[in-house]
């Protein structure tokens, strides 16, 4: 049961539900064992053994489904992805990740029977039917920004829409059950907490720009990207970004001779960290990306990022493609620090 299961739906599956988002829930097929499963049911078909032919078979199929409701779901079309998960789980109804994606496409679905939408270039936006107009205004004109200057700076200008949906802040804590320290978030769709942020133009472009780099990060790397590295880059999004007093001050207040490797922070940006955490770990992932970028062509640490996301270790990586280990790496950031 399980092997044809894992052929669509392997450990990143549900991923697509993770604060850190998914690209490709639906991994590549290990081709040898797809093929292996093909001949043994070739095999049994030939000998009309139906009973563990059939089996296979649905197993199969349920991952299928699986997949094709994923395509659907990413590509706007919730109504037909709730089909096809609600056939995968009847062919399976014992996989966990097709039914917490099932229960979030459904709870989707309905609010968005009370929304407006709103297709524009590169972005579908949707919001409650009651928003304010200068508001959504002002959400239309960041987005131009958003999509200049993040695809600029990654080198990718991605030819589909993104759809963008703006909650209430109950909506975003609670039915999404999203972080209380988090603003927006993306998961193959950028969803936006509550209507503040949308009076500031410039923190709007701001937010969105991180959660539209996140998705040029998944085209580029694929969702195994390591997410100090997912959410440095998306934190350096905007080359001429306007200075962060705050972010500044208290990074000049961190002691840097205790800094963890920044490969280490993974916990501080898991959904169970505490404001604290999450705030020195996406600060140091800042800072570190910022000093790579100034050092380093994008092209390098896209290919270095590229090696991460094949599953090389952080020390083979980075001799790879930096000619040293992951620690005088580091030493060199914090040696620059210091001279500073
Ligand atoms: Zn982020």
């Amino acid at each position: 049961m399980a092997a044809a299961r894992s052929i669509f739906f392997a450990a990143a599956a549900c991923a697509a539900l993770a604060a850190a988002g998914a690209e490709s829930a639906a991994a590549p097929p290990p081709a040898a064992s797809a093929a292996a499963r093909g001949d043994e049911l070739r095999e049994l078909m030939d000998h009309e053994d139906y009973a563990r032919a059939e089996p296979i078979i649905r197993d199969a199929l349920a991952s299928l489904h699986g997949a094709q409701g994923l395509i659907f779901y990413k590509t706007d079309r919730l109504a037909e992805a709730v089909a096809e998960w609600e056939t995968s789980l009847k062919l399976d109804s014992g996989n966990a990740e097709v039914k917490k994606l099932l229960d979030v496409a459904r709870k989707e679905l309905a609010a968005e029977k009370g929304r407006r939408r709103e297709v524009c270039e590169h972005f579908i936006i949707q919001y409650e039917a009651g928003a304010r107009a200068d508001q959504i205004a002002n959400l239309r004109a960041a987005l131009a920004v958003v999509r200049r200057d993040a695809c600029q700076r990654f080198l990718a200008w991605p030819a589909e829409k993104f759809t963008v949906i703006l909650y209430s802040s109950d909506q975003y804590q609670y039915d999404l059950k999203r972080p209380s320290w988090s603003a927006a978030d993306y998961d193959g769709k950028i969803r936006l907490r509550g209507s503040k942020i949308l009076d500031s133009r410039e923190e709007l472009a701001a937010l969105l720009t991180h959660e539209y780099a996140h998705a040029l990060i998944f085209r580029t790397f694929g969702s195994r990207i390591p997410v100090w590295l997912n959410e440095g880059l998306a934190q350096n999004a905007r080359p001429d970004a306007a200075p962060e007093p705050d972010a500044l001050k208290q990074w000049n207040a961190t002691d840097k001779k205790t800094l963890p490797a920044p490969w280490t922070l993974g916990r501080g940006f898991e959904a169970t960290a505490t404001g604290n955490q999450a705030r020195a770990a996406y600060l140091e992932s800042k800072f570190f990306v910022r000093w790579l970028l100034e050092r380093y062509d994008i092209m390098v640490i896209t290919r270095w990022g590229r090696e991460l996301a094949a599953g090389k270790t952080i020390d083979q990586a980075t001799a790879t493609v930096f000619a040293m280990s992951a620690d005088q790496l580091f030493s060199a950031w914090k040696e620059s620090m210091e001279t500073k």
